[in-house]
């Protein structure tokens, strides 16, 4: 992929005062932006560095411009704010640092920011000079097609550079904290990952093999790492979060619906069972919990690390309760929080007579202290 960067860096207004500037951290990915300016009469993409910059550092008075690259409509590739430099472009206000991303520095620190000259929405809108609102045309809604060829080629370049997974290239609207449409309704981040993919893979592969896993396909924003305890285990922790780059919190109970997939890192006392039923009827698809003293916890998730393996092994789902011969006695379906003690207490009357459950179940039971809601076991019939 030819890659033809025009070097703006020392153009940009204010340059000496912040060139010898760093960042706070290492480039974990990068994050695509628009910049919702558009032709009034047309539609079409306005703006380039040069135009940004100057609103950024003299109508707003920020030390710098928002942005590390910027592509205007030509499909040129302006290099406009050194990598090394923090732009900021999806920085928010947490002082108390309750969402756990570097009191809301976490994009700016670690994630670039590549600005789309263009507004890619429809049906926009701007105000003339009386406060009249008028529609612009619905012309040039999405990047153009030499915006999209040198957006796929700088990120690859840039991923290359800093090793940054797929998953890590995301758009504005998909960093935790920031609340924007940008960059606009008609910009897809799947398809601009899938693309990235193809990419990735030229060629087809030649035999599909067996698959690996069946882990699921977690897109970014979608999985946590819970820490109730930071101080205790976010160092066990450290090889899983550089290699997987979930979103990473402490906040337990903030968590609640924010996220598709949930891995818990602590013991009951860190964080109770019934907490993570919370986060379940939160909407979560799959919570985990790994548990054990932080070298334990450490074996564990290195372990996955060096199988690739994002969740510890998903058992399949259960299987449709076969028309086999009518079991003898009756069925019953595992509840969340369920134990098999409990069961045989309601069942029974008594506790101690989980054995006989588990006994009945050891087609699907392999320990009898991991049942998981939605299995069925047979409850066999016990003479008074
Ligand atoms: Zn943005």
């Amino acid at each position: 992929m030819d890659l033809n960067i025009k070097d703006l860096r020392a153009e940009m207004p204010n340059y000496q005062t912040y060139k010898d500037w760093n960042r706070d951290g290492p480039i974990l990915g990068i994050a695509v932006h628009h910049s919702a300016t558009a032709d009034r009469i047309t539609g079409a993409p306005v703006g380039n560095a040069r135009t940004f910059f100057d609103y950024h550092v003299n109508a707003r008075g920020w030390a710098h411009g928002g942005y590390n690259y910027v592509i205007p409509g030509s499909g040129e590739i302006e290099y406009a704010l050194d990598e090394k430099i923090s732009a900021y472009h999806a920085g928010f206000k947490d002082p108390d640092n309750s969402e756990g991303l570097e009191r809301g520095q976490y994009w700016n620190n670690h994630y670039l920011a590549i600005c789309l000259s263009g507004w890619f929405s429809n049906d926009r809108t701007y105000r003339d000079a009386d406060g009249h609102t008028h529609m612009m045309p619905n012309n040039y809604t999405g990047p153009t097609e030499s915006q999209m060829k040198s957006l796929l080629s700088l990120i690859h370049y840039l991923r290359q550079k800093y090793n940054v997974p797929v998953e890590n290239i995301r758009v504005h609207r998909e960093l935790a904290g920031n609340s924007t449409v940008c960059p606009g309704h008609n910009f897809d981040p799947a398809e601009l990952r899938e693309k990235i993919r193809a990419a990735d893979q030229p060629e087809p592969e030649p035999s599909p093999g067996p698959e690996p896993d069946s882990q699921p396909q977690v897109n970014p924003g979608e999985h946590v790492l819970l820490l109730p305890d930071t101080d205790k285990y976010l160092a066990s922790a450290m090889a899983y979060i550089w290699k997987f780059q979930p979103d990473v919190s402490f906040a337990v109970n903030e968590a609640k619906g924010r996220w598709k997939y949930v891995t818990v890192v602590g013991n009951k006392e860190d964080i109770s069972d019934a907490q993570l039923d919370r986060l379940r009827s939160g909407g979560a698809v799959l919570v985990q919990r790994i548990a054990g003293d932080p070298d334990a916890v450490q074996g564990t998730l290195d372990g996955l690390v060096e199988a690739n393996l994002r969740f510890v092994a998903v058992p399949p789902p259960p299987e449709e309760p076969t028309p086999e011969p009518e079991p003898v006695g009756r069925t019953y379906t595992v509840q969340p929080g369920d134990s098999l003690s409990l069961i045989a207490r309601n069942m029974y009357g008594k506790s101690s007579m989980w054995t006989i459950i588990f006994e009945a179940n050891r087609n699907i039971l392999s320990d009898p202290r991991l049942i998981r809601p939605g299995q069925v076991l047979k409850i066999p019939f016990v003479p008074e």
